[in-house]
């Protein structure tokens, strides 16, 4: 064996359609295996919530089966990638010819990260290749007629939607597996008796005692499944997703963020850009376009992450009432409509959108306390929750 490609998953735990792994898989002629790595400092991060870990880890060894089955591997080390590379590039042969690839994430920490792995590999003499996988549309893609990026959503969906309608055919493309390349190889192939300790099952043991909610099926079948029963409601979605006690909406949220399911195969498999698409799909379309409008402010003002996007707003005298925040959060408030969503999210890590805004509404701007405590609270306890919505949803409701 002379080279071996091989795909650094993150965002994108699935095979079906994924750019970067299947480009590898052709380039390699089938000898491809996946890496995952995540040092257990994660674990003390102050925003970690165990329930949505063990959905992450349950769909990580989803994929190691599918990996499998597609005549490939997975091998999670519990590093950091910088320290995960160096060990590999000492483990493996030395005269084996390796290409990197993975797909771009764009948060600030994303970013740091891949800029560091980057020069890793460039000094230990390995190729790395980019491709986009989690978004429709990348950060600078989306431009005012000025070159400047979109500050206000309606005119960014109005981009959006023109750049889409030009350019669909090609961007909705999904990349297959060639259907004659089944080589298969294993990580245990390659390295043999130095096959690093494995750690996901560790993993998930360690967080299993710490699970507090039922754990929803996770991976990418379950994510068809949730696709294919929400398109036989998407045509109500316009009425339905504004009723609260409801199941109007598609709960793909948790799915996307992992990249189980993508934009691609949702538009695709909904038909959402059909000539004639009913008021239902425009409206759910929209909301997927709300996604990756988040995802471009956080690219172009990272420091949105901790501070108002609106230089305007930032010193803002908050109360911030210790006893009111606490009876927020456990749903003693009194007022029945936030007690009952907030709730709702201790007992199963879900909330409604329209439920989501009147508590974030509730906390920011009657009890008068900073949305960064609602924000974190909220990735606590979300299996969704995701930097570029979760912080785009609190500075929105706060007016920020
Ligand atoms: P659907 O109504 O079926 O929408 C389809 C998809 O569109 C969603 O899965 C999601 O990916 C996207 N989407 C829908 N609404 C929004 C929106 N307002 N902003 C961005 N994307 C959207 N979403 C998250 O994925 N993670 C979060 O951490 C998160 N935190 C939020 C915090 C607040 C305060 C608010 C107001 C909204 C937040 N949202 C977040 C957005 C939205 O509430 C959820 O995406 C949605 O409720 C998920 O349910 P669904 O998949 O059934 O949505």
């Amino acid at each position: 064996m002379k080279t071996l490609g091989l795909h650094w998953f993150r965002r994108d735990l699935r095979v079906s359609g994924n750019n970067a792994f299947i480009a590898q898989m052709t380039r390699h002629e089938g000898r491809v295996v996946g890496l995952f790595t995540f040092d257990r400092q994660f674990l003390s991060r102050p925003d970690i919530s165990h329930n949505r870990f063990q959905f992450f880890l349950e769909t990580l060894a989803v994929l190691r089966e599918e990996l499998r089955s597609a005549g490939s591997d997975l091998l999670v080390l519990d590093l950091q990638p910088d320290a995960a590379f160096k060990a590999l590039k000492n483990l493996l042969p030395a005269n084996l010819d390796v290409t990197v690839s993975w797909n771009r994430d764009y948060e600030p920490f994303a970013r740091r990260r891949d800029e560091m792995v980057t020069n890793t590999l460039e000094s230990l003499g390995w190729q790395a290749t980019i491709f986009r996988d989690h978004l429709l549309f990348e950060p600078g893609e989306i431009l005012s007629k000025t070159g400047t990026p979109y500050k206000v959503f309606t005119p960014f969906s109005h981009a959006w939607l023109k750049e889409l309608s030009e350019s669909s055919a090609r961007r909705l493309q999904e990349s297959k597996l060639p259907a004659n390349l089944r080589p298969a190889i294993s990580w245990r192939d390659i390295l043999r008796e130095k096959i690093p300790t494995d750690a996901l099952n560790q993993f998930i043991e360690y967080n299993r005692a710490k699970v507090t909610i039922p754990i929803p099926k996770a991976g990418p079948e379950a994510a068809m499944e949730k696709l294919k029963s929400f398109a036989h409601i998407v045509d109500h979605y316009v009425q339905d997703r504004d009723i609260l006690d409801r199941d109007g909406t598609s709960d793909l949220s948790m799915f996307l963020k992992n990249g189980s399911i993508t934009i691609t195969q949702i538009i695709n498999h909904l038909g959402l850009l059909n000539t004639r698409p009913t008021p239902g799909k425009v409206a759910f379309l929209r909301q997927l376009i709300w996604r990756e409008f988040y995802f471009h402010i956080l690219w172009h003002w990272p420091h949105s992450e901790t501070e108002s996007f609106n230089p305007k707003y930032r010193d803002l005298p908050w109360e911030n009432n210790q006893e009111m925040f606490s009876a927020w959060t456990s749903g003693k408030t009194g007022y029945p409509v936030v007690d009952a969503a907030m709730r709702q999210l201790a007992a199963t890590g879900r909330m409604h959108n329209r439920a989501r805004m009147i508590v974030a509404s509730f906390l920011t701007k009657d009890l008068l306390i900073d949305w960064r405590w609602g924000e974190r609270w909220f990735m606590n306890q979300l299996l969704d929750g995701d930097l570029a919505a979760n912080n785009g949803g609190w500075q929105w409701a706060a007016s920020t």
